[in-house]
């Protein structure tokens, strides 16, 4: 049986290799650009006006001119004007083009205006003011994000700047959810006192839908032959097979050896940590993975965060650091296991302090509705005090 951070370890060696693929702007809000985006043009791409007001020389206000003639207006969107003779001004609006010859803007707020003539009321007008210098924050040709990036609001407004309708962005793996158990019954349909209903598979592909991935959902039964026949195809059309149940000791428990059969090659089978112990990674012919998770809801929940998660991330060439928080009170845990501990995490003069959410094991579901991370608890502890720091998964 491996640690924690060895299985964690080895799951992140299999990480797979995305290929690009093109998505409107629109749809490519939180996915991690594959492409280097260049400025096409200079930002901004004229000396653009940024207050409403009077465009003029700042030098004949600095000799001591106090009254300009206006001539015109130029509008934002307009072609660029050009300044009249000496004593004249244009009113200019925000994003217009500052006209040809001017060196500042003065805003309405510090002028008054009389018929055409507009009077200076500003104490001082220096050259530039209110001006936005054409290619100030990025010229034509640099980068403007990265390959790599987590696309955000903010990137998706850089990139529409750009003018990219379209952009190259890392695929995300197709991926197939299969549940396991005779047990198990539809969500809609009542179940008779031996049956539960399916609540796995919503619980991962709602996971998912986090990651902006639709799964297939897929239902195996408890039989050797049923489940090999099925996952023939299932594994044929997905790089990434999410099994619930059927990974542990029982009678029925066929994934394994099913899995082996159809070529599987075993990274590795059991972790010590509870909950979760029995989870089971591998990796299938044609870069293929499978991660097959105990069926207990909880134990379900844990393993993807813990390592379904870090794979994703590390697939995506994402940063996948590591946060810590301090438990708030003594906690005792005697097997050799990590013990992921279900927490409420809450902030105090800043530090991270988690608290032990009441929880009677794996199969606690009340307990995720509670938790807000995960504290893994070492294994070559017993007692934890309060006041240690470790680490913690959100949930
Ligand atoms: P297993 O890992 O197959 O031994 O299942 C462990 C426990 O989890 C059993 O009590 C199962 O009934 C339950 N279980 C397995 N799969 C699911 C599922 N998809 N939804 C809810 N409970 C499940
Ligand atoms: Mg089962």
């Amino acid at each position: 049986m491996i640690s924690v951070e060895e299985a964690l370890h080895l799951v992140l060696q299999h990480k797979a290799t995305l290929a690009p693929e093109e998505v409107p702007l629109s749809q490519a809000l939180d996915r991690v650009l594959a492409q280097e985006v260049l400025a096409d043009r200079d930002f901004p791409p004229f000396d653009r006006v940024t207050m409403d007001g009077i465009a003029l020389r700042a030098e004949e206000v600095q000799a001591g001119t106090t009254t300009f003639h206006v001539t015109g207006v130029q509008a934002a969107g307009a072609p660029g004007m050009a300044l009249g003779e000496p004593g004249t001004c244009l009113e200019v609006m925000t994003g217009a083009m500052l006209p040809q010859g001017a060196t500042a803007v003065v805003p309405y707020e510090s002028c008054s205006f009389l018929g055409h003539e507009a009077y200076i009321l500003a104490e001082q007008v220096l050259p530039g003011q209110n001006i936005h210098k054409q290619g100030s924050d990025s010229k034509a040709g640099e980068v403007v994000v990265t390959r790599g990036t987590r696309i955000t609001s903010a990137v998706v407004s850089a990139l529409a700047t750009e003018g990219r309708a379209q952009v190259q962005v890392l695929s995300l793996p197709r991926v197939a959810i299969c549940s396991t158990g005779d047990e198990l019954v539809p969500i809609a349909q009542h179940p008779l006192p031996h049956q539960i209903r399916q609540s796995n598979g919503f619980m991962l592909a709602a996971a998912l839908q986090e990651e902006n991935i639709t799964a297939s959902l897929y239902h195996l039964p408890d039989s050797a032959a049923e489940m090999k026949e099925s996952l023939v195809s299932i594994l044929q059309e997905h790089e990434v097979v999410l099994l619930s149940g059927a990974v542990s000791k029982g009678k029925f428990d066929f994934l394994p050896q099913v899995l082996e059969e159809l070529g599987l090659q075993l990274v590795f089978h059991k972790i010590a940590q509870k909950p979760g112990k029995p989870m089971l990674f591998g990796t299938m012919p044609g870069q293929r993975v499978v991660f097959g998770f105990p069926g207990n809801p909880v134990s379900t929940f844990v393993c993807y965060h813990l390592y379904f998660k870090p794979w994703l991330q590390a697939s995506l060439g994402l940063p996948t650091a590591q946060a810590w928080a301090q438990l708030d009170q003594d906690v005792s845990f005697k097997p050799a296991l990590t013990y992921h501990l279900p927490v409420v995490l809450h902030n105090q003069s800043g530090c991270l302090r988690a608290t032990p959410v009441t929880s009677t094991g794996s199969g606690d579901l009340t307990s995720l509705l509670k938790a807000t991370a995960y504290l893994s608890l070492p294994a070559h502890q017993t007692t934890f005090r309060e006041g240690e720091v470790f680490p913690v998964t959100l949930i």
